[in-house]
């Protein structure tokens, strides 16, 4: 469905003719990239008995973050936490405009607990002994309020091999889980396009290493896994614009969200979900902490209601077009941020901690700080006149809206933004402090259109046989927007998707 407007990314290339192709390898199942879709379908599969090829245009797999979201587990009742799925349901669509696919969720809410079980079964082996946790840091206001659920993966595998923990862990368990269940893997070897015969997709040529050119067949299905389209400048410019006006694009490693998978299936006849696609772009241009206290443009004025979860604040700085702004606090921190966490808090508020742990930690902060003055993030001054000074911002703009925003305090009522009274908290101990806060892309999560057996339809709705698409190349989760009602359930939807479209494969597709 190229569109007039689109650029020539769009532009199908030239289909391949079989004497191209040095080699031509056989499979049952095709899973083109090895991120946390991905690798969950593929183990999937591969446990339920498919022969299965991964093919992976890096020389690794691919994992990053913290936290794996889904809404109920057994680890979370352990500690005593159930959520209501109808509840999360309505409120996901609520906070997507209702332009999500309500299947979609509900398959991510009712059957992500299942998809969890099974990575808590693999992680939890005597050979890979990952700690597990529930992450402590979630938003508590009622407008944006977020659940429980973000699991957390730490010090296993990875990190004994000197490597990242967190997700990584889970990704490094399914590997050597498929090393032993003899899944091929084609590292290094991108796909450049899609092959359709009689209408089927039935496999997808790459490019090795060598630079030769092969064919893979899969004779149950080719799984789209190849992520999203934000590090493509061109495609985020027609499909999601809001990508390109983030301060930084933090997606890792780079390379890996290029839209190969968006643009290979729309050349085979696939329709994308309505544009502009979704962002997930959170506050970390700088340090991720940033309170709830004062924030602060190039004129030294406010523009926002600084209580709110982290994806609003970044697309708000967004809306003032500057590349960052400043959240500004005061010596009395070690007092006053612990004061805020029962009504906000939540991921990068203040620090994260998983559940059960202490929620806050001056030593923690401190640090933060301290890395902040010393990187030049974080500045600090004995009067609000040398603080301007030293952020660069309009001086009398910052005095005057200080001293305003200090009498709203004494009022208990934000004139301007309407902040909830429990957080109205003056700023009048010095030093004073102020943190730059910037938003950063970290993926863009809209893609082709799928229906609930994860099948890549087309403009008429119909599935193009032989085609499946799961993560951020699939579209239909979000709608407009990443809802942090479940931190991490970007990662979590992905694993559940990846999880149950393997059961669906391995059992013959
Ligand atoms: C710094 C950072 C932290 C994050 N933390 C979290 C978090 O804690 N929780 C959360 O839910 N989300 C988090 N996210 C978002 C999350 O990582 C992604 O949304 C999610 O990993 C997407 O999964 P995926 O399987 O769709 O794609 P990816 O994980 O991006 O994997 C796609 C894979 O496909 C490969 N590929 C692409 N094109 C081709 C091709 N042509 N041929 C072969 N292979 C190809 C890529 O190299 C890559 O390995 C974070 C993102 C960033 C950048």
């Amino acid at each position: 469905m190229k569109k007039n407007n689109w650029g020539h990314w769009a532009d199908p290339p030239k289909a391949h003719a079989p004497e191209e192709f040095s080699e031509i390898l056989e499979t049952e199942v095709l899973v083109i990239g090895a991120g946390v879709s991905g690798m969950s379908c593929a183990y999937r599969a591969a446990q339920t008995g498919a022969k299965v090829t991964v093919m992976e245009k890096l020389g690794t797999y691919t994992a990053r973050g913290f936290n794996i979201g889904v809404v109920n587990s057994s680890l979370l009742e352990k500690h005593g936490i159930r959520n209501d799925p109808d509840a999360f349901i309505r409120e996901w669509i609520k906070r997507c405009g209702n332009r999500c696919d309500e299947r979609l969720v509900r398959l991510f809410a009712y059957r992500g607990p299942e998809a969890m079980e099974w990575l808590l079964e693999l992680v939890s082996r005597p050979e890979y002994n990952v700690r597990t946790a529930i992450s402590g840091s979630r938003y508590m206001g009622e407008t944006y309020r977020e659940i429980y659920g973000a699991h957390l993966f730490l010090n296993g595998p990875s990190a004994r091999q000197g490597r990242p923990t967190g997700v990584p862990e889970v990704l490094e368990c399914m590997y050597q889980e498929m090393r032993k269940l003899d899944v091929r893997f084609l590292f290094n070897t991108p796909m450049e396009q899609l092959i359709r015969e009689n209408g089927r997709v039935t496999g997808a040529a790459a490019v090795q290493a060598d630079g030769t050119l092969i064919a893979v067949k899969a004779s149950r299905g080719v799984v789209l896994a190849t992520g999203g389209i934000g590090g493509n400048d061109e495609m985020c410019e027609d499909l999601s614009p809001l990508a390109n006006r983030t301060s930084v694009k933090v997606s890792a490693p780079k390379g890996s969200d290029m839209g190969d998978g968006h643009r290979a299936a729309l050349w085979v006849g696939a329709s994308f979900e309505d544009t502009p696609f979704p962002t997930m772009i959170h506050p970390q241009l700088y340090f991720h902490c940033s309170y709830c206290f004062l924030f602060v443009k190039s004129d030294g004025r406010r523009f926002m209601n600084e209580d709110t979860y982290l994806q609003a604040k970044s697309l708000n700085i967004i809306q003032t077009g500057e590349k960052y702004v400043w959240s500004v606090f005061d010596s009395d921190w070690p007092e006053k941020i612990p004061a805020t966490l029962p009504y906000g808090g939540g991921i990068f508020w203040g620090q994260e901690n998983p559940l059960g742990m202490e929620q806050f930690s001056v030593e923690k902060e401190q640090a933060v700080i301290d890395r902040g003055l010393k990187s030049g993030s974080t500045v600090m001054a004995d009067t609000p006149e040398e603080l301007a000074e030293k952020m660069g911002v309009d001086r009398d703009g910052f005095t005057s809206t200080l001293a305003r925003y200090n009498e709203m305090c004494r009022n208990g009522h934000d004139d301007d933004f309407g902040r909830r009274p429990e957080l109205m908290i003056p700023i009048d101990r010095p030093p004073y402090i102020a943190r730059k806060i910037g938003p950063a892309l970290l993926a863009v999560v809209g893609g082709v259109t799928v229906d609930p057996d994860m099948r890549v339809l087309d403009e008429n709705r119909e599935p193009i046989p032989g085609l499946y698409a799961i993560g951020n190349v699939a579209g239909g989760r979000y709608g407009v927007d990443y809802p942090m009602i479940l931190p991490g359930n970007s990662i979590g939807s992905g694993m559940t998707f990846g999880y149950l479209l393997g059961s669906a494969l391995g059992r013959g597709g």
